[in-house]
């Protein structure tokens, strides 16, 4: 765990006690400081009876306090914690944010700091895989689920891997990243922000909190993205900022986890932060090949009788999906769930790849509509409806895709249930075309 004496003696409340909010009472509690400690949930309160102050920081007079740390979970423009917090002025502030205060007493260190609409984990993971390759010592943490306060200090040399969602910088002031990747940005999550405006600044901030002569690295697919890297460009030192062409690298073709133009972008974005951080190609393009990528991400969960099986559960947006469909020519395309826009828009260019649709969950039938006049649709309603028919309709040489361009909220409990729910009906179906739907684990169907 990081501990630092820039917290001892100071006076923090943690509200929300999920996994990172927990690690920063133990980073707080650990380097000496004062916690007061509050969840919704009683299980993690009862947690820390005897350890910290158990109390509602929206209850009390925050006086003397040094910082609200709040879940990134936390809607701050809708929770009253950060008004209640102002009439104090003390900050509301996050875990990264305590990272960022403890950094001074940890040994030299780089840290690369990841955001973007999509692709975030599958960049954080790809950097963090090549300064493996290259043998440095590294970590990754962050939004992908490993709070970074959780883990060892690296020694000197290290280099710190973090996804930021805009949660995260929203909650963060002092990061001065040594390289910050903004990797794309589209319309997600505007029900946390003053719509996409406010979106796109919270991105921009993370830019803005570096020092003139640290790195960023943009993509260079949409005009938000470019925007935040012209202003950047302004602010920094020349040569400090890099607008990445994916088609100026070479060989995705033998790279099996990084399939698709949408890994190409990130694959690229990955080459250029190596670059920065010293890594030779010889290292890298090896370690390109070898990267195994996450789960639910374009993962190949299986392949029979010449159809292969992809579950990218976590394309929880049009926009993450499009790329997807954009992988393969010809795609049995299974979508639907909790529906995040009315339309499908950003996956058009990509319908001539997608031999049928398969429609599930809330948006099945709004999909439908949308996708009826352009191909063949089933409305399957049910997954496993969704595998069996795709099944019975694929020729060898085709892929069935689940890339659902919806939150899984519908029908599961997060997109990992929904993926793990797919991986099953698939191993089912493979193994007897008959069986009946296996039993699913967190959904509700
Ligand atoms: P995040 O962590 O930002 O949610 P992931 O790496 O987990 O991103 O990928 C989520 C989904 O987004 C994947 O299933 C993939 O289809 C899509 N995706 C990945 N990289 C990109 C990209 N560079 N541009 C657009 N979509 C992408």
């Amino acid at each position: 765990m990081i501990v630092s004496p820039a917290f001892a003696g100071k006076r923090y409340a943690v509200l929300g006690l999920a996994r990172s909010g927990m690690s920063s009472v133990e980073t707080l509690l650990a380097s000496g400081a004062h916690v007061m400690a509050w969840d919704a949930r009683e299980e993690p309160r009862a947690l820390l009876e005897g350890r910290a102050d158990i109390a509602d920081p929206l209850a009390i007079d925050l006086t003397g306090f040094d910082g609200i740390v709040v879940s990134p979970g936390v809607p701050l423009n809708r929770h009253p914690i950060a008004q209640h917090a102002g009439a104090f002025g003390v900050p509301v502030i996050g875990d990264i944010e305590l990272f960022a205060q403890a950094r001074a007493s940890l040994p030299p260190h780089r840290v690369v700091a990841i955001t973007g609409t999509n692709g975030k984990s599958t960049t954080t993971s790809l950097i963090h895989h090549l300064c493996e390759a290259a043998g440095l010592p590294t970590r990754m943490g962050g939004n992908i689920g490993l709070p970074v306060l959780g883990q060892d200090p690296l020694p000197e040399g290290g280099v710190y891997v973090l996804e930021l969602s805009s949660y995260q910088i929203d909650l963060t002031y002092s990061l001065a990243a040594d390289v910050a990747v903004l990797i794309n940005i589209s319309p997600d999550h505007l029900d946390r922000y003053d719509g996409f405006d406010g979106y796109v600044a919270s991105k921009a901030r993370l830019f803005a909190l570096q020092h003139a002569d640290q790195h960023a690295v943009f993509g260079r697919g949409d005009r938000d993205t470019l925007r935040i890297a012209s202003e950047t460009m302004a602010a920094h030192d020349a040569g400090t900022v890099h607008v990445v062409d994916p088609d100026a690298l070479d060989g995705q073709g033998v790279w099996p986890s990084l399939q698709g133009p949408h890994n190409l972008q990130n694959a690229a974005i990955a080459v250029e932060v190596a670059h920065i951080l010293g890594i030779e190609e010889s290292v890298w393009r090896p370690a390109l090949a070898s990267f195994v990528g996450l789960p639910h991400r374009m993962e190949r969960v299986a392949e029979a009788r010449g159809v292969l099986f992809i579950n990218d559960s976590k394309a929880t947006n049009p926009a993450s999906t499009a790329p997807a469909l954009g992988a393969y020519p010809r795609i049995h395309w299974i979508l639907g769930g909790l529906p995040k826009s009315d339309n499908l828009d950003e996956c058009a260019p990509y319908f001539g790849n997608v031999v049928q649709a398969y429609t599930i969950g809330e948006a099945g039938p709004l999909f439908a509509e949308i996708l009826e006049p352009q191909m063949p649709v089933m409305r399957s309603e049910m997954m496993c409806d969704a595998v069996r028919q795709a099944m019975e309709a694929a020729v060898p040489g085709d892929v069935i895709m689940l890339s659902p361009a919806c939150a899984s909220f519908d029908q599961f409990r997060d997109f990992e249930a929904r993926g793990d729910s797919f991986r099953q009906i698939v191993e089912a179906l493979i193994e007897d075309a008959n069986a009946p739907c296996p039993p699913i684990d967190g959904a509700s169907q």
